[in-house]
C-alpha cells in the first residue's frame, strides 16, 4: 500500500467511515453532481469492479447499469476461485453461482444455482426485467438465460477442477474442510462474494451481488447473496448493504435489510454494520468466533462503512476524486483489518 493509500485507509479507520465533504450528493440536479456518484465494492478485487462500473457512472449512466456491468468484469475478468467463472465448484464438482440485483425502487431479480452460464448477474436483471418473478433457480435459470440469448458454456476451470480434486482426496467429503484447514470459513482465502453498491449522480442507489458461494458447498446449496435482504437490500430512502462471508449467517439475520433498517433509524453506515455485526454473534456466539461476515452499507448521502466479524475485511471506493483507495475495517474480533 502506498502512503497516501495508506493514509486514507487510517483515516477511513479512524472515523469508521468514508467522510463525505458537506453537500456532497445532495443536490441531484447540480450539473457538478457527478461528484455525488460514488460506488463501492467487497474486497480488494472490488477496484476492479468498482473501475468497470466507474466508466459507466461517471458518465451519467444508472446506478443500476453500473453495478451490473461491474459484477460482469467481475463474473469474467476477475478469474478468482470465489466469482464467476473461475470459482471452486461444490462438493461434487459442480460449478454452481448465484447472484442478485435491487435498485432502490424495489425492483429485483436474482438466480441461484445456475450452471454453465457466464454471466449469472444479467440473467438476475432479467429476471427483474422480463418476468413477473424475484428468483428462478438451478435448470429454471439456465433455460430462462438461453431462452433470453446466453450461451451454456462449461466454465468449470482446469484450476478449479484440481483444487476440487484435492480437496476431496483430504476431505472425506465434508463441505467445511476449510475448517479442518484452519482456515476460517467466510475468508477470502475460501470464500468471497462480489457485493456492489452505487449511488448516482441522480441520487439513485442499486446494488449487485455475485458468488460461486462457499467451496466444497453441499450440492444444491444457496448461499445468502442471490437471496434480498441477506446478501443485499436497497432503498432509495435510506442506503443499501451488502454482505461477504458465511451466508448462512446473513440468511438467519436477515442482514441487508437489516443493516438498511438500522441506517432508517438514524445509524451511520459503520455502526448500522457494526450492530448487525453483534446481532450475528449474539445469536450464536460461538460459531462466531470460527467464521467470518462482513457487511457493507452505502447510504443515501454517499457515505460509506463497513465492519466484520474477524479482522481481515476490505472493500473497495471509487468516485470523481480517488479511485482504487482500499479502506481497512474494524472488526469484533481483531481490531481494524
Ligand atoms: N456469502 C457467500 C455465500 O455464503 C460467499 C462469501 O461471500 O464468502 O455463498
Amino acid at each position: 500500500m502506498n502512503d497516501r493509500r495508506r493514509f486514507l485507509a487510517q483515516a477511513a479507520l479512524s472515523a469508521g467511515a468514508l467522510a463525505i465533504p458537506r453537500g456532497w450528493a445532495s443536490d441531484p440536479s447540480d450539473p457538478r453532481a457527478d461528484a455525488g456518484a460514488r460506488v463501492v465494492s467487497t474486497w480488494d478485487f472490488g477496484v476492479g469492479a468498482n473501475q468497470a462500473a466507474w466508466k459507466h457512472l461517471s458518465t451519467g449512466a444508472s446506478a443500476l447499469d453500473a453495478v451490473e456491468q461491474g459484477a460482469r468484469w467481475a463474473e469474467s475478468e476477475l478469474c478468482n476461485p470465489t466469482v464467476g467463472r473461475c470459482g471452486n465448484p461444490d462438493r461434487d464438482g459442480v460449478l454452481t453461482l448465484d447472484a442478485s440485483i435491487m435498485d432502490g425502487d424495489g425492483r429485483c431479480g436474482a438466480v441461484a444455482a445456475i450452471e454453465d452460464i457466464d454471466h449469472p448477474i444479467s440473467v438476475a436483471r432479467l429476471v427483474m426485467e422480463k418476468t413477473p418473478h424475484v428468483m428462478l433457480v438451478g435448470e429454471g435459470a439456465q433455460q430462462f438465460a438461453m431462452a433470453q440469448g446466453f450461451r451454456k458454456r462449461r466454465l468449470l476451470t482446469p484450476e478449479a477442477e484440481q483444487a476440487w480434486r484435492e480437496w476431496r482426496a483430504r476431505a472425506e467429503y465434508q463441505p467445511q474442510i476449510n475448517a479442518e484447514r484452519s482456515v476460517r470459513p467466510g475468508n477470502k482465502d475460501n470464500h468471497d462474494t462480489l457485493g456492489m453498491l452505487a449511488i448516482d449522480r441522480n441520487g439513485r442507489l442499486a446494488g449487485a451481488c455475485t458468488t460461486s458461494g462457499m467451496a466444497w458447498k453441499m450440492h444444491g446449496r444457496v448461499g445468502d447473496s442471490p437471496i434480498v435482504g441477506a446478501g443485499l437490500y436497497v432503498d432509495n430512502e435510506v442506503g443499501a448493504a451488502t454482505a461477504s462471508g458465511v451466508g448462512e449467517e446473513m440468511i438467519r439475520n436477515a442482514a441487508s435489510f437489516l443493516v438498511v433498517e438500522l441506517m432508517r433509524q438514524g445509524r451511520a453506515p459503520a455502526d448500522a454494520c457494526r450492530e448487525a455485526i453483534e446481532r450475528v454473534v449474539r445469536k450464536r456466539p460461538e460459531a462466531s468466533k470460527s467464521l467470518q461476515v462482513c457487511f457493507l452499507a452505502l447510504n443515501r448521502h454517499g457515505e460509506v462503512g463497513a465492519f466484520a466479524l474477524h479482522a481481515g475485511f476490505e472493500y473497495a471506493v471509487c468516485d470523481a476524486k480517488k479511485q482504487d483507495v482500499l479502506h481497512a475495517s474494524g472488526s469484533i474480533y481483531g481490531g481494524g483489518a
